[in-house]
């Protein structure tokens, strides 16, 4: 965001329940004052073609999809490129975080890189999504190291003018590459 901010770049938020994205994004305009937010989209919506309408129609920069793992990724792999956006990255529920309706965990764990156990500690039903995550990051190793798509799971994105991959990880964390750049986006409301 800091560098969409600097470009004055434009952003659309995709997802959360109705009314979320367009908090989020007063929250994300008050710290980010630069950035255009050329629109927004509840994640709950019946209608894939014309929600991909709606976005390629303003022709972000940056696209926040938001629907919660695996839905967001899925999401991406079938539309993303359709959406015409430069960036697409699914962020699970950081609207809500932005738009300030979830309690984040106290700055001691956030610091530490552990925010994820205090929100297993909140929801512990998140613990068999969770326990998944250590196979998850071998087998995108597996691939990145063979270069081969096994699982499916992680996906590139060749374009005439852009790159893109992305990899949510716990939640709360993104990596993503463009070109030979790697990028490691920590703690997203900082
Ligand atoms: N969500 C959505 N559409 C759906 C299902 C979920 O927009 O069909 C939203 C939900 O409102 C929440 C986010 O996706 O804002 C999922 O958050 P969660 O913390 O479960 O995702 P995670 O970070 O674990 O991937």
């Amino acid at each position: 965001l800091s560098v969409l901010n600097d470009m004055g770049g434009r952003l659309f938020l995709l997802g959360a329940k109705p009314g979320v994205a367009e908090q989020a994004g007063e929250k994300i305009l008050e710290r980010y004052p630069n950035i255009v937010l050329c629109g927004t989209q509840d994640g709950y919506f019946k209608d894939e073609q014309s929600v991909v309408r709606k976005v390629a129609d303003v022709k972000p920069d940056l696209l926040f999809v938001c629907l919660g793992a695996p839905k967001q990724e899925k999401w991406i792999a079938r539309w993303g490129d359709l959406t015409g956006t430069k960036m697409a990255i699914g962020l699970g529920g950081a609207l809500d975080v932005f738009a300030g309706n979830v309690e984040r965990a106290p700055e001691k764990w956030q610091k530490l890189g552990m925010e994820w156990a205090y929100r297993l500690k909140k929801e512990p039903q998140r613990i068999g999504r969770m326990a998944r995550l250590p196979l998850v990051l071998s087998k995108a190793a597996t691939e990145r190291a063979f270069g081969k798509k096994k699982s499916g799971h992680f996906k590139n994105t060749k374009t005439k003018n852009r790159y893109i991959f992305y990899l949510t990880g716990n939640g709360e964390t993104v990596y993503f590459e463009i070109g030979d750049k790697k990028y490691l986006i920590d703690d997203l409301n900082r």
